[in-house]
């Protein structure tokens, strides 16, 4: 198990594909320009539009497996055939510098995760409904008849293990799971235990009382 004293708040997020958690990342990284996102590397090969270093760091399976030998990854796991990890260096540095991180990954890793580092904040985002995933996803239209199904099988497995996850936010609309999710990580920011330091110093000097206000 890794320091509890880190600075930064780590941030999990999960959800069956076609729940919106592509677009929600996508919405809180723009709302919130101090939170990073966690670059992960896979073997899966680049789709249209993604660009080595900034959606995934591109690998071959001998060099994720060299990866895997050598202790790099935080957490990874295999996605429907396709190898998927979180950098150890990439997010503890982060950490311990108090910057904020946002992993988007799958169940499997996210466990991994919340094991190895209890404070991490598991979030898991939930469809309305069964029907309405299978709807959203027909209407992407991206996916052949098997694929949906795959992913409807995967999606019920991954909801079993949503009561793992510290909070869930249904993606019913867009815009009020968008501010859930914002409530969760202001108040993650505002737990006592973070704010330690700035309290220990207003007791010695009350014009301290500013910065706990700015967070
Ligand atoms: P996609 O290939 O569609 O980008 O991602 C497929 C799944 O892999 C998604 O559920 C995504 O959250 C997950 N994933 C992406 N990066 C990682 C990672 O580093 N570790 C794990 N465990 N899952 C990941």
């Amino acid at each position: 198990m890794w320091s509890n004293k880190l600075k930064g708040l780590l941030i999990v997020v999960s959800a069956p594909s076609g729940t919106g958690k592509t677009t929600l990342c996508h919405m809180l990284l723009k709302e919130i320009p101090t939170l990073e996102f966690s670059v992960s590397y896979t073997t899966r090969p680049p789709r249209e539009g993604e660009v080595d270093g900034r959606d995934y760091h591109f690998v071959t399976k001998e060099q994720f497996e060299r990866m895997i030998e050598e202790g790099d990854f935080l957490e990874w796991a295999n996605v429907y055939g396709n190898l998927y990890g979180t950098s150890k260096s990439q997010v503890l540095k982060a950490l311990e510098e108090g910057r904020d991180i946002l992993l988007d990954i799958d169940t499997q890793g996210a466990l991994q995760v919340k094991k190895n580092f209890p404070e991490a904040v598991l979030i898991f985002i939930l469809p309305p409904s069964l029907e309405e995933l299978e709807r959203r996803l027909r209407k992407r239209g991206t996916d052949p008849e098997e694929v949906i199904e795959r992913r409807l099988k995967t999606a019920r497995e991954e909801l079993k293990k949503a009561l793992c996850y510290d909070y869930l936010v249904v993606n019913d609309e867009l815009e009020k799971a968008f501010d859930q999710l914002k409530g969760i990580i202001t108040a993650e920011k505002l737990k006592s235990e973070r704010l330690e330091g700035q309290l220990n110093r207003l007791v010695k000097d009350p014009k301290v009382v500013e910065l706990v206000e700015e967070g």
